[in-house]
C-alpha cells in the first residue's frame, strides 16, 4: 500500500494553521463550545470530511461526525477523533491536532481508493475543555450515553444555560440524551502530551497507559461585607482571607502525595472593591490522580480542612461538585495496537499516563479506547506558545494510520 503520509502530514499541519483562524477573539485562539466561531469551525471540518470522501453531519450536541464506509456497509467502525473547542487564548494543537489527524488518515485512504473491512468514523468533539459551562466533555458524554440529567442547566458567565445555547446553535437537547453511538468497535485519540515527559525522554510518541481521574468543585465562602476603614480586624468575617487559607490547604494536600495534583485556578471576590471587606469568595477546585481512591481521599481531606478553617473564621463554606471523572485504564488491545504501530516505525513503545482528562476516558465506557501522545515543545499547552514540529506531526500521523490499517474488529 503506497500512501503519501508526508503529503498528508503537510496538509494536516497547514490546516492546523488555517483552523486556528476560527476564533471569537481576534488576535488569539478562543473557540468556546457553541460559540459563533465554534459553529464555523464545525462547518469547515465537515467540508474537509466530505472532501475526503466521508458523509458528515453536526450532531445533536454539536459534535461533527463523519463516516468513511468499509468494504461492507454498516460494518462496525473504528472511531478516531478529538475535540475542536479550545480554552481561552489557546494553542492550536490541543484537540485540533487529533481531529485533523483523523481526517488525514481517511484522506490517505480516499485518494488511493482504499476501503478497509471496518468503517472509520471521524469525530470532532465539543466541550471537552469545560471552559464555557461548568460541565466538561458534553460531546463525548452524549456519544457514550452518559450525559448527566443536569448538564443542560449549567450556565455560562452570561447566565445562558447549556440547553439554551445548544438550541440557539441548532442542536437538540432531547436528542442529546439519546445520541449514544452504535457499532463502535474501538475509539482512539491522538493528542499532544501537554506535559514535558516525552521531550525529556527524547521521544516523538508515547502510548497512554491510563488517564487520571478528576474531581472539580466550586467552593463558595460567605462572610460579611463591611467598611474596610471601620471594622476592626478581630471583628471581621473576611471571605477572601478565609479562602486564601483554604487555597494554601489545597496546595499542601496536593504536595503530600506523588502523582496527585490539586489546583485552585479561579477565584472571584464580591463585592470586589478596594474599600470593602469581601463578603463572598468563590473558587474552583481541581483534583486529579491515576488512582480513584487516592483522589477521593484527597478531596475528602481538603473538604475537612476547609470546613475547619471556615468554622474557626466564622464564615460559611459550601462545596458544589461540578465534574467527576474516574481514572481510565486504556484498553489493553488498543495499547498493544499502538505498541505495534510504533515498533513498525522503528520507535520504542514507550508508555506514560495522562495527567489531563480527555474524551478517551469517557469513550472508554462505550468501546475499547486508547490514546497516542505526541511530544510538544517545552510541555507547554493551554497557551499560544503550544507547538509541535512538522516531523513529529508526520510520525504521529504515520503511527495513527498504521493503527487504523492494522485494526481488526
Ligand atoms: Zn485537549
Amino acid at each position: 500500500m503506497n500512501l503519501d503520509a508526508a503529503g498528508a502530514a503537510r496538509r494536516m499541519m497547514a490546516r492546523l494553521d488555517e483552523f486556528a483562524a476560527f476564533t471569537d477573539v481576534p488576535g488569539q485562539l478562543n473557540r468556546l463550545y457553541l460559540s459563533p466561531s465554534y459553529r464555523a469551525a464545525c462547518e469547515q471540518f465537515a467540508r474537509w470530511a466530505e472532501a475526503a470522501g466521508m458523509s458528515a453531519r453536526i450532531d445533536a450536541v454539536g459534535n461533527v461526525r463523519a463516516r468513511y464506509e468499509g468494504n461492507a456497509k454498516f460494518a462496525p467502525a473504528l472511531m478516531i477523533g478529538s475535540h475542536i473547542d479550545t480554552v481561552r487564548d489557546a494553542g492550536r494543537f490541543d484537540g485540533n491536532l487529533g481531529a485533523l489527524a483523523a481526517l488525514a488518515v481517511v484522506e490517505q485512504l480516499h485518494v488511493n481508493g482504499i476501503r478497509l473491512d471496518h468503517a472509520i468514523e471521524v469525530v470532532a468533539f465539543g466541550d471537552e475543555e469545560g471552559v464555557r459551562f461548568s460541565t466538561a466533555m458534553t460531546g463525548s458524554r452524549a456519544l457514550a450515553g452518559v450525559l448527566s440529567a443536569s448538564a443542560m442547566e449549567s450556565r455560562d458567565r452570561d447566565g445562558i444555560t447549556l440547553g439554551a445555547a445548544l438550541t440557539a446553535f441548532g442542536g437538540d437537547v432531547e436528542r442529546a440524551y439519546t445520541s449514544r453511538a452504535r457499532d463502535v468497535a474501538a475509539f482512539v485519540e491522538l493528542h499532544i502530551e501537554q506535559g514535558p515527559v516525552l521531550e525529556a525522554k527524547g521521544l516523538a510518541l508515547g502510548v497512554v497507559g491510563a488517564i487520571n481521574g478528576a474531581t472539580r468543585m466550586l467552593v463558595t465562602v460567605t462572610g460579611l461585607a463591611g467598611h474596610a476603614g471601620c471594622v476592626p480586624m478581630d471583628l471581621r468575617r473576611d471571605a477572601v482571607a478565609a479562602a486564601a487559607e483554604m487555597i494554601l490547604a489545597v496546595e499542601a494536600r496536593g504536595l503530600k502525595e506523588p502523582d496527585l495534583v490539586a489546583t485552585v485556578g479561579r477565584l472571584e471576590v464580591e463585592p470586589g472593591a478596594v474599600n470593602v471587606i469581601p463578603g463572598l469568595a468563590r473558587f474552583s477546585l481541581d483534583v486529579r490522580s491515576p488512582r480513584d481512591e487516592w483522589r477521593r481521599r484527597a478531596v475528602s481531606d481538603i473538604h475537612a480542612a476547609c470546613t475547619a478553617i471556615a468554622a474557626r473564621r466564622h464564615v460559611d463554606s459550601v462545596f458544589l461538585p461540578v465534574h467527576e471523572a474516574p481514572a481510565y485504564v486504556c484498553d489493553a488491545g488498543v495499547v498493544a495496537g499502538f505498541d505495534r504501530a510504533l515498533e513498525s516505525l522503528g520507535l520504542p513503545a514507550f508508555h506514560l499516563p495522562s495527567g489531563a482528562g480527555h474524551d478517551t476516558m469517557v469513550m472508554g465506557g462505550l468501546a475499547p479506547s486508547g490514546m497516542l501522545f505526541v511530544r510538544c515543545k517545552g510541555g507547554i499547552s493551554h497557551n499560544p506558545a503550544e507547538s509541535i514540529t512538522p516531523e513529529d506531526g508526520e510520525i504521529a500521523l504515520r503511527a495513527l494510520t498504521r493503527f487504523a490499517l492494522d485494526f481488526r474488529v
